[in-house]
């Protein structure tokens, strides 16, 4: 047989050059050197196998799922000329961050087309800007819209894919999917993220309609903690929720090199979560998984995190 016959597990890896494009003021953490770190650590033989595309370009209605049109065009209008609009305290605009805002919603949108359609067994999207803190109006945090947010909308709405999990390890808590979905309970949202750390949301009390699962770490946790609010708290949640597909925000601020938090987690830490996570999907989603890149803003451990929970994407 042909060689692409062998290969049981695809996992399709969605970039594009506009995501560099995306520039933020000197010495922001939330730069394009983040995706050529990224990059050159998949600039492997290891990584030959992936599926590599182009992440798409959405049109602005596909950000209407999860945001106000007024919200959505608020946005199109701050987008400068040149130089930079500041939309709030840490969160900018360039003249490139229209197009690599809606490639990244295109991103979501393809790696969901193509695990329904069997072309790929699960999806990386490795994006900029990121998307987790965005709220139904409102951009915070780096992120301008919620892509992953927009993604499960699009697997309910384009595939019929009833129950959408979110799972969100990014060292912030995303209060956007929060907001997005809190009286929903057709999407699951389970994250474990620093307290007290940005953007302030995230305690365990904070559950929707019995849909959100937050489970906080303390500033100096590791592994151990780490993999303890999966055990006890993500992945029941997350099981007993029998998910139509599994998404996940996947931030690598985490890490223990990572200068905006205090968890000390390692790459390995990144690798089972994803395996525990691919367990998940293959009992009750057909293996369906979408991975958006959030944040992770220390060069070597953002590279590292995303290779080892890439490896394990691709050996599903
Ligand atoms: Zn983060």
């Amino acid at each position: 047989m042909e060689a692409n016959k062998i290969k049981s597990v695809t996992t399709l890896l969605l970039h594009h050059a506009a995501f560099l494009e995306h520039r933020t003021p000197i010495g922001h953490p939330e730069r394009p050197d983040r995706l050529r770190a990224l990059h050159s650590a998949l600039d492997t033989p290891e990584f030959a196998a992936l599926m590599r595309e182009e992440a798409p370009l959405a049109d602005a209605e596909a950000a209407t799922a999860t945001h106000t049109p007024a919200y959505v065009e608020a946005i199109r209008q701050a987008i400068p000329e040149d130089g930079f609009t500041r939309i709030d305290a840490d969160t900018t605009a360039s003249p490139g961050s229209w197009e690599a805002a809606l490639r990244a919603i295109g991103a979501g949108i393809r790696g969901v087309d193509a695990v329904a359609a069997g072309e790929a067994s699960n999806a990386f999207g490795a994006v900029r800007p990121p998307g987790h803190h965005a709220e139904v109006a409102t951009a915070m945090g780096f992120c301008l819209f919620n892509s992953i947010a927009i993604a499960a909308r699009h697997a309910q709405s384009a595939h019929g894919m009833e129950r959408a999990a979110i799972i969100d390890w990014d060292v912030h808590h995303g209060n956007g999917t929060q907001d997005i979905f809190w009286s929903d309970p057709s999407v699951l949202y389970a994250s474990t993220h620093q307290m007290p750390l940005f953007p302030g949301t995230g305690a365990r009390t904070e559950t929707g309609v019995g849909n959100i699962f937050n489970a906080p770490l303390s500033p100096g946790d590791g592994s151990e903690a780490f993999r303890a609010a999966f055990e006890e708290r993500i992945l029941p949640a997350v099981s007993d929720f029998r998910p139509d597909i599994v998404l996940i925000s996947a931030g690598f601020d985490a890490h223990f090199r990572d200068p905006l938090a205090q968890i000390n987690l390692t790459e390995d830490d990144f690798a089972w979560a994803t395996e525990r996570l691919l367990a998940i999907a293959d009992q009750y989603s057909d293996g369906r998984v979408v991975s958006l890149l959030e944040g992770g803003y220390d060069l070597q451990g953002l590279a590292a995190s995303a290779a080892a929970h890439i490896r394990q994407l691709m050996t599903a």
